[in-house]
């Protein structure tokens, strides 16, 4: 499919194609930039790629997401953005570049995606992650993963000039099939915990609220405050106990409560993993029906849309536990459910959103994937 859409766009064959997983995050919501764990898993929607070597320094990128762009020509020698969707893969190279991988020669690239953009699921990670790949692929054999995930975090904090953490690099990179990853965002220490037995549904609110950005990194700015007057590096390091007995020396009530939502969450985080290596799924449920409590009430996150869903879905029988997952300020919830239970899940969700938004919400059932991999042609 990709090989044929590559060869009417760029009239040539291509040499290879590669997929990248998007991800979801189980639980561990806004602990990566608190240095603390998050638990997410790659899902089997994602962005596929077809490339080919050129014989000159051109790069060209195409995606089958923007059809009226056309094709985007940069150039590896010239570092200049054009302020378009093609900046995400260019920033990809400019980043290799930085880190001492040069291409030999110019590239060409085509996108086709199955994974929606801005709901929370990575797209962006996936079409700078599955870039990487690519050229993993046709010059840098030794890039590792990991070394992946990093650039291409660099590649999106430096060019894009988002201050993404690097969890969604990470698990795109690194996820494996049938498992959640917990990562330690700070350390880069990871083991992979076994999700089996369980259905995993994402619901799309559908709804993107223009609060996000600013939010981010007023919470950023309120979670260092938080750390100033406590006197801790970052807050995750610390355990409810500790925490506990401390908070009296922030001074504001607001960055309290956001460190409290920060402090828990990652205990949640060390429990879900333990509950989910127990295949212990009502005590997943649980810690994760708790993360969206918290995100909604303590870290003011959430929004109406995706309150809704996740209210909604906790009365849903076979439902385990469900939250929003991401930024927040709309995107999706993820659904942890009984296997068998996911056309009756889809049905009362979908009827309980079009009840009182008057619309219906996409609903994706997904299998968590590996990371980032090479296709057979
Ligand atoms: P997400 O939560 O999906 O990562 P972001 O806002 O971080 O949302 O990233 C979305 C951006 O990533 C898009 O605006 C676009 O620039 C790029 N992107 C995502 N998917 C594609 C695609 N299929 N083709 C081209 N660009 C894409
Ligand atoms: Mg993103």
């Amino acid at each position: 499919m990709e090989a044929s859409c590559f060869e009417k766009i760029f009239g040539r064959c291509s040499e290879l194609h590669c997929f990248a997983p998007g991800r979801v995050n189980l639980i561990g919501e806004h602990t990566d930039y608190n240095g603390g764990l998050v638990l997410p898993c790659a899902i089997d929607k994602g962005i596929h790629c077809a490339a080919a070597r050129r014989t000159d320094l051109k790069l060209q990128f195409y995606s089958d997401s923007y059809p009226q762009d056309g094709v985007r020509v940069y150039h590896s020698d010239r570092p200049d953005l054009q302020h378009c969707w093609a900046d995400y893969p260019f920033s990809v190279i400019l980043a290799l570049q930085g880190f001492g991988y040069q291409p030999a020669s110019g590239c060409d690239f085509f996108f086709g995606s199955d994974l929606p953009e801005g709901a929370g699921l990575s797209s962006s990670a996936a079409v700078e992650v599955v870039t990487a790949f690519v050229l993993h692929e046709l010059f840098f054999p030794f890039l590792s993963r990991q070394e992946m995930a990093v650039i291409c975090q660099f590649a999106e904090n430096r060019f894009i000039g988002v201050n993404c953490g690097i969890m969604d690099q990470f698990a795109v990179a690194m996820g494996k099939e049938n498992c959640a990853l917990l990562l330690d965002a700070h350390t880069l220490q990871h083991e992979y915990v076994p999700l089996k037995n369980a259905a995993l549904v994402i619901v799309n609110s559908g709804v993107k609220h223009s609060l996000a950005a600013s939010a981010y990194n007023q919470r950023r700015q309120e979670c260092e405050y938080a750390c100033r007057e406590l006197n801790v590096s970052a807050l995750c390091s610390l355990s409810p106990e500790e925490f506990e007995r401390k908070k009296q020396s922030i001074t504001s009530s607001l960055s309290r409560r956001r460190a409290f939502h920060a402090v828990t969450e990652n205990q949640r985080v060390k429990q879900a993993a333990e509950a989910l290596k127990r295949q212990d799924y009502r005590e997943m449920g649980r810690l994760m029906r708790e993360s969206h409590i918290s995100l909604r009430d303590q870290y003011e996150v959430s929004c109406e849309e995706l309150d809704l869903l996740a209210e909604a879905a906790w009365e849903i029988p076979g439902v385990y536990g469900a939250r929003m997952t991401g930024g927040g300020f709309g995107g999706c919830t993820v659904n942890l459910m009984e296997p068998g239970t996911v056309s009756d899940f889809t049905g009362s969700i979908s009827s309980a959103y079009l009840k009182k938004q008057g619309r219906e919400p996409a609903v994706y059932p997904v299998s968590v994937s590996s990371g980032v991999t090479r296709c057979e042609e």
